[in-house]
């Protein structure tokens, strides 16, 4: 029915335990063909709903009957309503990331599970950024195998609660992604446990999404398919299924192949445009695109032969460049993608500086879901304002033109801006680079003071700093802000195994009060000492607390988010700065001047 050979040099290989690759090279399983063709009658075969159990034939498994599928496939393919146009090219989407798990690993989870309980596998294990475990875990649970899982530490998290959600076990590796590889194939060679992932079983799961692009298009070959590139398992899939209906006369040609990659993390691009036979692995990589951020592609001489073979191209791509593409096709065509996915439209973007793309049909495979890794989002993004439950205050927002800013920007948020008070013109300036507001005279003398606070207290400023200051200072709502409860002074002392104390001193409608506290932190202590300065007659009740830390580093700027409530009346606050207590002590105050007088 199929057989085992060595993807090189095409001999065969075998195997007593349940390891599908060589140490060397991938392996590869060639399904025999003239079989397919005398199971599926091809008139019929046309006619049917691109499904999962369609392709069966096509599947290296024993009894259509074992086949553990969750109806994985069958994802729609997008007609684009604005992008395509852009290029000048018919482009679709497809969207490999509505599987069962979000992305397009289902399609080989569901094979390669279904071959492991065929094998009588007492457990799987494998290696993972994020995406395969969360689809192996997934069918591991459906075939009720175990499942062991390694990943290098910092795959997001919401793949993490895929995987532990499914009772997959999960390993944490202090390493990179070959590490946890490595270590995957070991365990399974010494613990007779069957190795999941990018190897050969996988691909023929695969390669029934190129069957299927050519079933939505009703039989017309697109000119390009362009497939994000990690390990590169995906597109030999592609490159797979449509040899293989090229060979049954399915089509009359193959698509072009293009693999795009982050530059951070472009193995199989460079080898590529180095024009070379093997690719050459990196020795790390960089890039926020998590899913593909591999330094030796397990797949990567079959991805290499994939682009050669069907006069493909290779393009790597910034994270911006990547970022920004992502974006666009949220805002232009409702498609959250994940980042790999995203980075399709820029690659064909850059494509079109040296092809003619007119009139082409195109296909861009959208690889995972947008929710599998908001981080990348939220990064880029603008946090959305906080403001008291009136609409007076929405409307004060809407009047400013805040809402004609932008929503994300795309500096890079880590240069530094500022290191001297800069002038009022130059804040101007720099509001309108960032987020392409102009603010109120009033509201500019409001971000100077906050970023004179912020130089006070010895921190320069960056472009993720300045974002927040702009943001503290917008929010700062329309209820006439009168100051009518101010902080003079604070001072806070703590040390090694003891309580910390804090004193305050306020002025609350001119008149000056002061207090003290002890808590268990010292932002609980400075709470205390404003609770006793406020005394009976200008009681409060701290109703929630959030502290986010939005860059990294010991300076890092903390964004602090408060409610408060008097009188049945709650309000909110918010601060920034370097210092926690500062911060927390601005959204107190913001808070507090927003009760009613
Ligand atoms: C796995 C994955 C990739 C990379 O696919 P390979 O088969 O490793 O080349 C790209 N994007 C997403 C979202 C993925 O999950």
């Amino acid at each position: 029915m199929y057989r085992l050979v060595d993807y090189i040099t095409q001999k065969p290989v075998s195997t007593d335990n349940l390891v599908f690759t060589g140490l060397e090279g991938p392996w590869e399983v060639k399904v025999d063909l003239d079989r397919v063709k005398s199971l599926v009658n091809h008139d019929y075969f046309r006619a049917s709903p691109p499904l999962a159990s369609k392709y069966l034939p096509f599947l290296p498994i024993q009894k259509y009957g074992n086949f553990i599928s969750l109806k994985e496939g069958n994802t729609p393919l997008i007609q684009s309503r604005v992008l395509g146009e852009k290029i000048g090219a018919d482009l679709y989407f497809k969207m490999e990331s509505k599987g069962p798990t979000g992305s397009f690993k289902d399609r080989g989870s569901a094979v390669e599970l279904t071959v492991a309980k065929e094998k009588g596998a007492k457990a799987i294990v494998v290696a993972s950024t994020g995406n395969m475990a969360a689809s192996c875990a997934c069918y591991a649970a459906a075939a009720q195998i175990p499942c062991f899982v390694f990943v290098p530490e910092g795959v997001p998290s919401s793949k993490l609660a895929q995987v532990i959600s499914y009772g997959g076990r999960i390993v944490q590796i202090k390493g990179n992604y070959n590490d946890a590889a490595r270590m995957a194939r070991e365990a399974a060679d010494k613990l007779g446990f069957y190795l999941a992932g990018d190897y050969a079983f996988r691909v023929e799961g695969a390669k029934t999404a190129a069957f299927e692009v050519i079933d939505q298009l009703y039989y017309q070959v697109p000119d390009y398919v362009v497939v994000p590139m990690g390990c590169g398992t995906n597109i030999a899939g592609y490159a797979k299924g449509f040899e293989e209906y090229h060979r049954l006369g399915f089509i009359d040609r193959v698509p072009a192949l293009i693999g795009v990659q982050a530059e951070g993390a472009s193995t199989i691009v460079a080898s590529f445009n180095r024009g070379e036979k093997e690719v050459t692995p990196l020795s790390s990589v960089s890039t926020l695109a998590s899913a593909i951020a591999i330094a030796d592609p397990l797949d990567g001489k079959k991805a290499l032969d994939a682009l050669y073979n069907t006069g493909g191209a290779g393009i790597a791509l910034t994270d911006r460049e990547m970022l920004e593409s992502q974006y666009m096709m949220s805002r232009e065509e409702g498609i959250f993608t994940e980042l790999s996915g995203g980075a399709t439209y820029a690659a064909l973007r850059k494509l079109s500086e040296t092809t003619d793309l007119k009139g082409k049909r195109i296909v861009c495979v959208m690889c995972g879901d947008g929710l599998k890794d908001p981080t990348t989002v939220l990064k880029i993004s603008v946090k959305p304002p906080s403001i008291q439950p009136t609409v007076d205050d929405f409307i004060s927002l809407y009047d400013r033109g805040f809402f004609e800013g932008k929503t994300v920007s795309f500096v890079d948020r880590t240069e530094t801006l500022f290191t001297d008070t800069p002038s009022p013109k130059d804040l101007k300036l720099a509001v309108k680079n960032l987020l392409e507001i102009e603010l109120a005279p009033e509201l500019i003398g409001r971000v100077h003071e906050l970023v004179d606070k912020f130089l006070k207290k010895g921190k320069s400023i960056s472009y993720a700093d300045f974002q927040d200051i702009v943001q503290d200072a917008t929010e700062v709502t329309a209820v006439d802000q009168k100051r009518f409860f101010h902080v003079k002074d604070f001072d806070v002392k703590t040390g090694k195994d003891r309580q910390p104390k804090a004193s305050v001193v306020i002025e609350v409608d001119k008149e000056e009060h002061q207090g003290k506290g002890t808590g268990v932190g010292p932002v609980d202590a400075l709470i205390a000492a404003l609770r006793n300065a406020c005394g009976e007659k200008l009681r409060f009740e701290l109703t929630s607390y959030d502290v986010n830390i939005r860059s990294q580093g010991a300076d890092a700027v903390v964004y602090v988010e408060l409610k408060l409530r008097q009188n049945g009346v709650v309000t909110v606050g918010a601060g920034v700065s370097p210092d926690i207590i500062q911060a927390s002590i601005e959204a107190f105050e913001e808070a507090y001047n927003a009760f009613p007088k």
